[in-house]
């Protein structure tokens, strides 16, 4: 599974991603195609194709030059998609500018050999795209719980080696049953997805925000104090509470929740911060509910 360090992108913008390197996988074909017809059939060489900055100007070029979506930019494999591409185009230039006559054997396979190089970059970075898509909960858009998993023990090294600290905050809707049962199980999927969309905007893009289960989610808080995440999470709550989730025309619905909140210091195991963070959130609701326990 590709590796997310944080909630750095949305779901979409990752959905959106893959459409954009489809695209552009599709033109580089056909650009391809272009240049056989040149070899094989003789047809005349488009100037473009031979122009020095040939790898600026073709489809792909335009793309990826003019790229400026961080899910590309911080993705290694695009950065490194730009000398494969722009070989490749000198490897197509100097085959086509001996013009009139049949290309040397050895220039066409290396020649193709430069060009599968592009299509493995291009097929590395839709895998990566992909394994980040896939990190993802399609309901709410929160990350799945087997990235977390990998991106909470990275956050354990980093607070041992950093000597830093970190809290999770367990956070699991009351009474949700109650919601399916009395409006259904679509008017529940609205409710989790509204909710989940109003707790990231109190998330940092260093930290991470995953559905853990059902309606249960965690916050992984990097560099926080306890009080400073018994702080934010008390305030989520608060606006959660006054917040009406509008279903339909005729159905609004308010919601509250339990957490339980807990710090991870260094040499501390994260399956034990978790398990303080869940019997936390069993006090909070023990307790009655609609609270937080840190
Ligand atoms: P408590 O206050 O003790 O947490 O009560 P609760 O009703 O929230 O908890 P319980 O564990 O009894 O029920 C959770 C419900 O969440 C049951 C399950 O059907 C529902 N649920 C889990 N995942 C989804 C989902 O993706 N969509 C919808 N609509 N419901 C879901
Ligand atoms: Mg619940
Ligand atoms: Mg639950």
């Amino acid at each position: 599974m590709a590796l997310l360090s944080s909630n750095k992108y949305e779901h979409r913008q990752i959905e959106l991603a893959i459409e954009v390197l489809e695209r552009a996988v599709e033109n580089h074909t056909k650009w391809l195609q272009s240049v056989h017809e040149s070899i094989i059939c003789g047809l005349p060489v488009d100037k473009e194709i031979i122009a020095d900055n040939a790898h600026e100007n073709c489809k792909l070029g335009l793309w990826y030059y003019n790229e400026e979506s961080d899910v590309f930019r911080h993705h290694i494999e695009f950065v490194e998609l730009e000398e494969p591409h722009r070989v490749m185009h000198d490897a197509a230039r100097e085959l086509l500018q001996v013009t009139q006559k049949q290309p040397a054997l050895e220039d066409y396979r290396a020649f193709i050999q430069k060009q599968q190089s592009v299509i493995q970059q291009l097929l590395k970075l839709k895998d990566k795209l992909v394994g980040t898509f896939h990190s993802f909960d399609s309901l709410t858009g929160a990350i799945n719980r087997d990235a977390f998993n990998i991106i909470v023990v990275n956050e354990q090294a980093r607070v041992k080696r950093e000597n830093g600290c970190c809290c999770l905050a367990l956070i699991d809707i009351d009474h949700f049953k109650d919601i399916n049962d009395r409006y259904g199980h679509v008017a529940g999927d609205h409710v989790l997805r509204s909710f989940a969309l109003m707790i990231k905007q109190y998330v940092r893009k260093s930290d991470t925000f995953c559905r853990y289960g059902g309606e249960e989610f965690v916050i992984l808080l990097t560099e926080t104090s306890l009080s400073d995440a018994f702080n934010l999470i008390e305030s989520i709550r608060k606006t959660i509470m006054a917040t009406e989730f509008e279903i339909s025309e005729q159905l609004a619905l308010k919601i509250q929740f339990s957490a339980g909140v807990s710090e991870c210091k260094p040499g501390d195991k994260i399956e034990n911060c978790l398990a303080r963070a869940d019997h936390n959130l069993y006090q909070a609701k023990q307790a009655g509910r609609n609270q937080v326990v840190s």
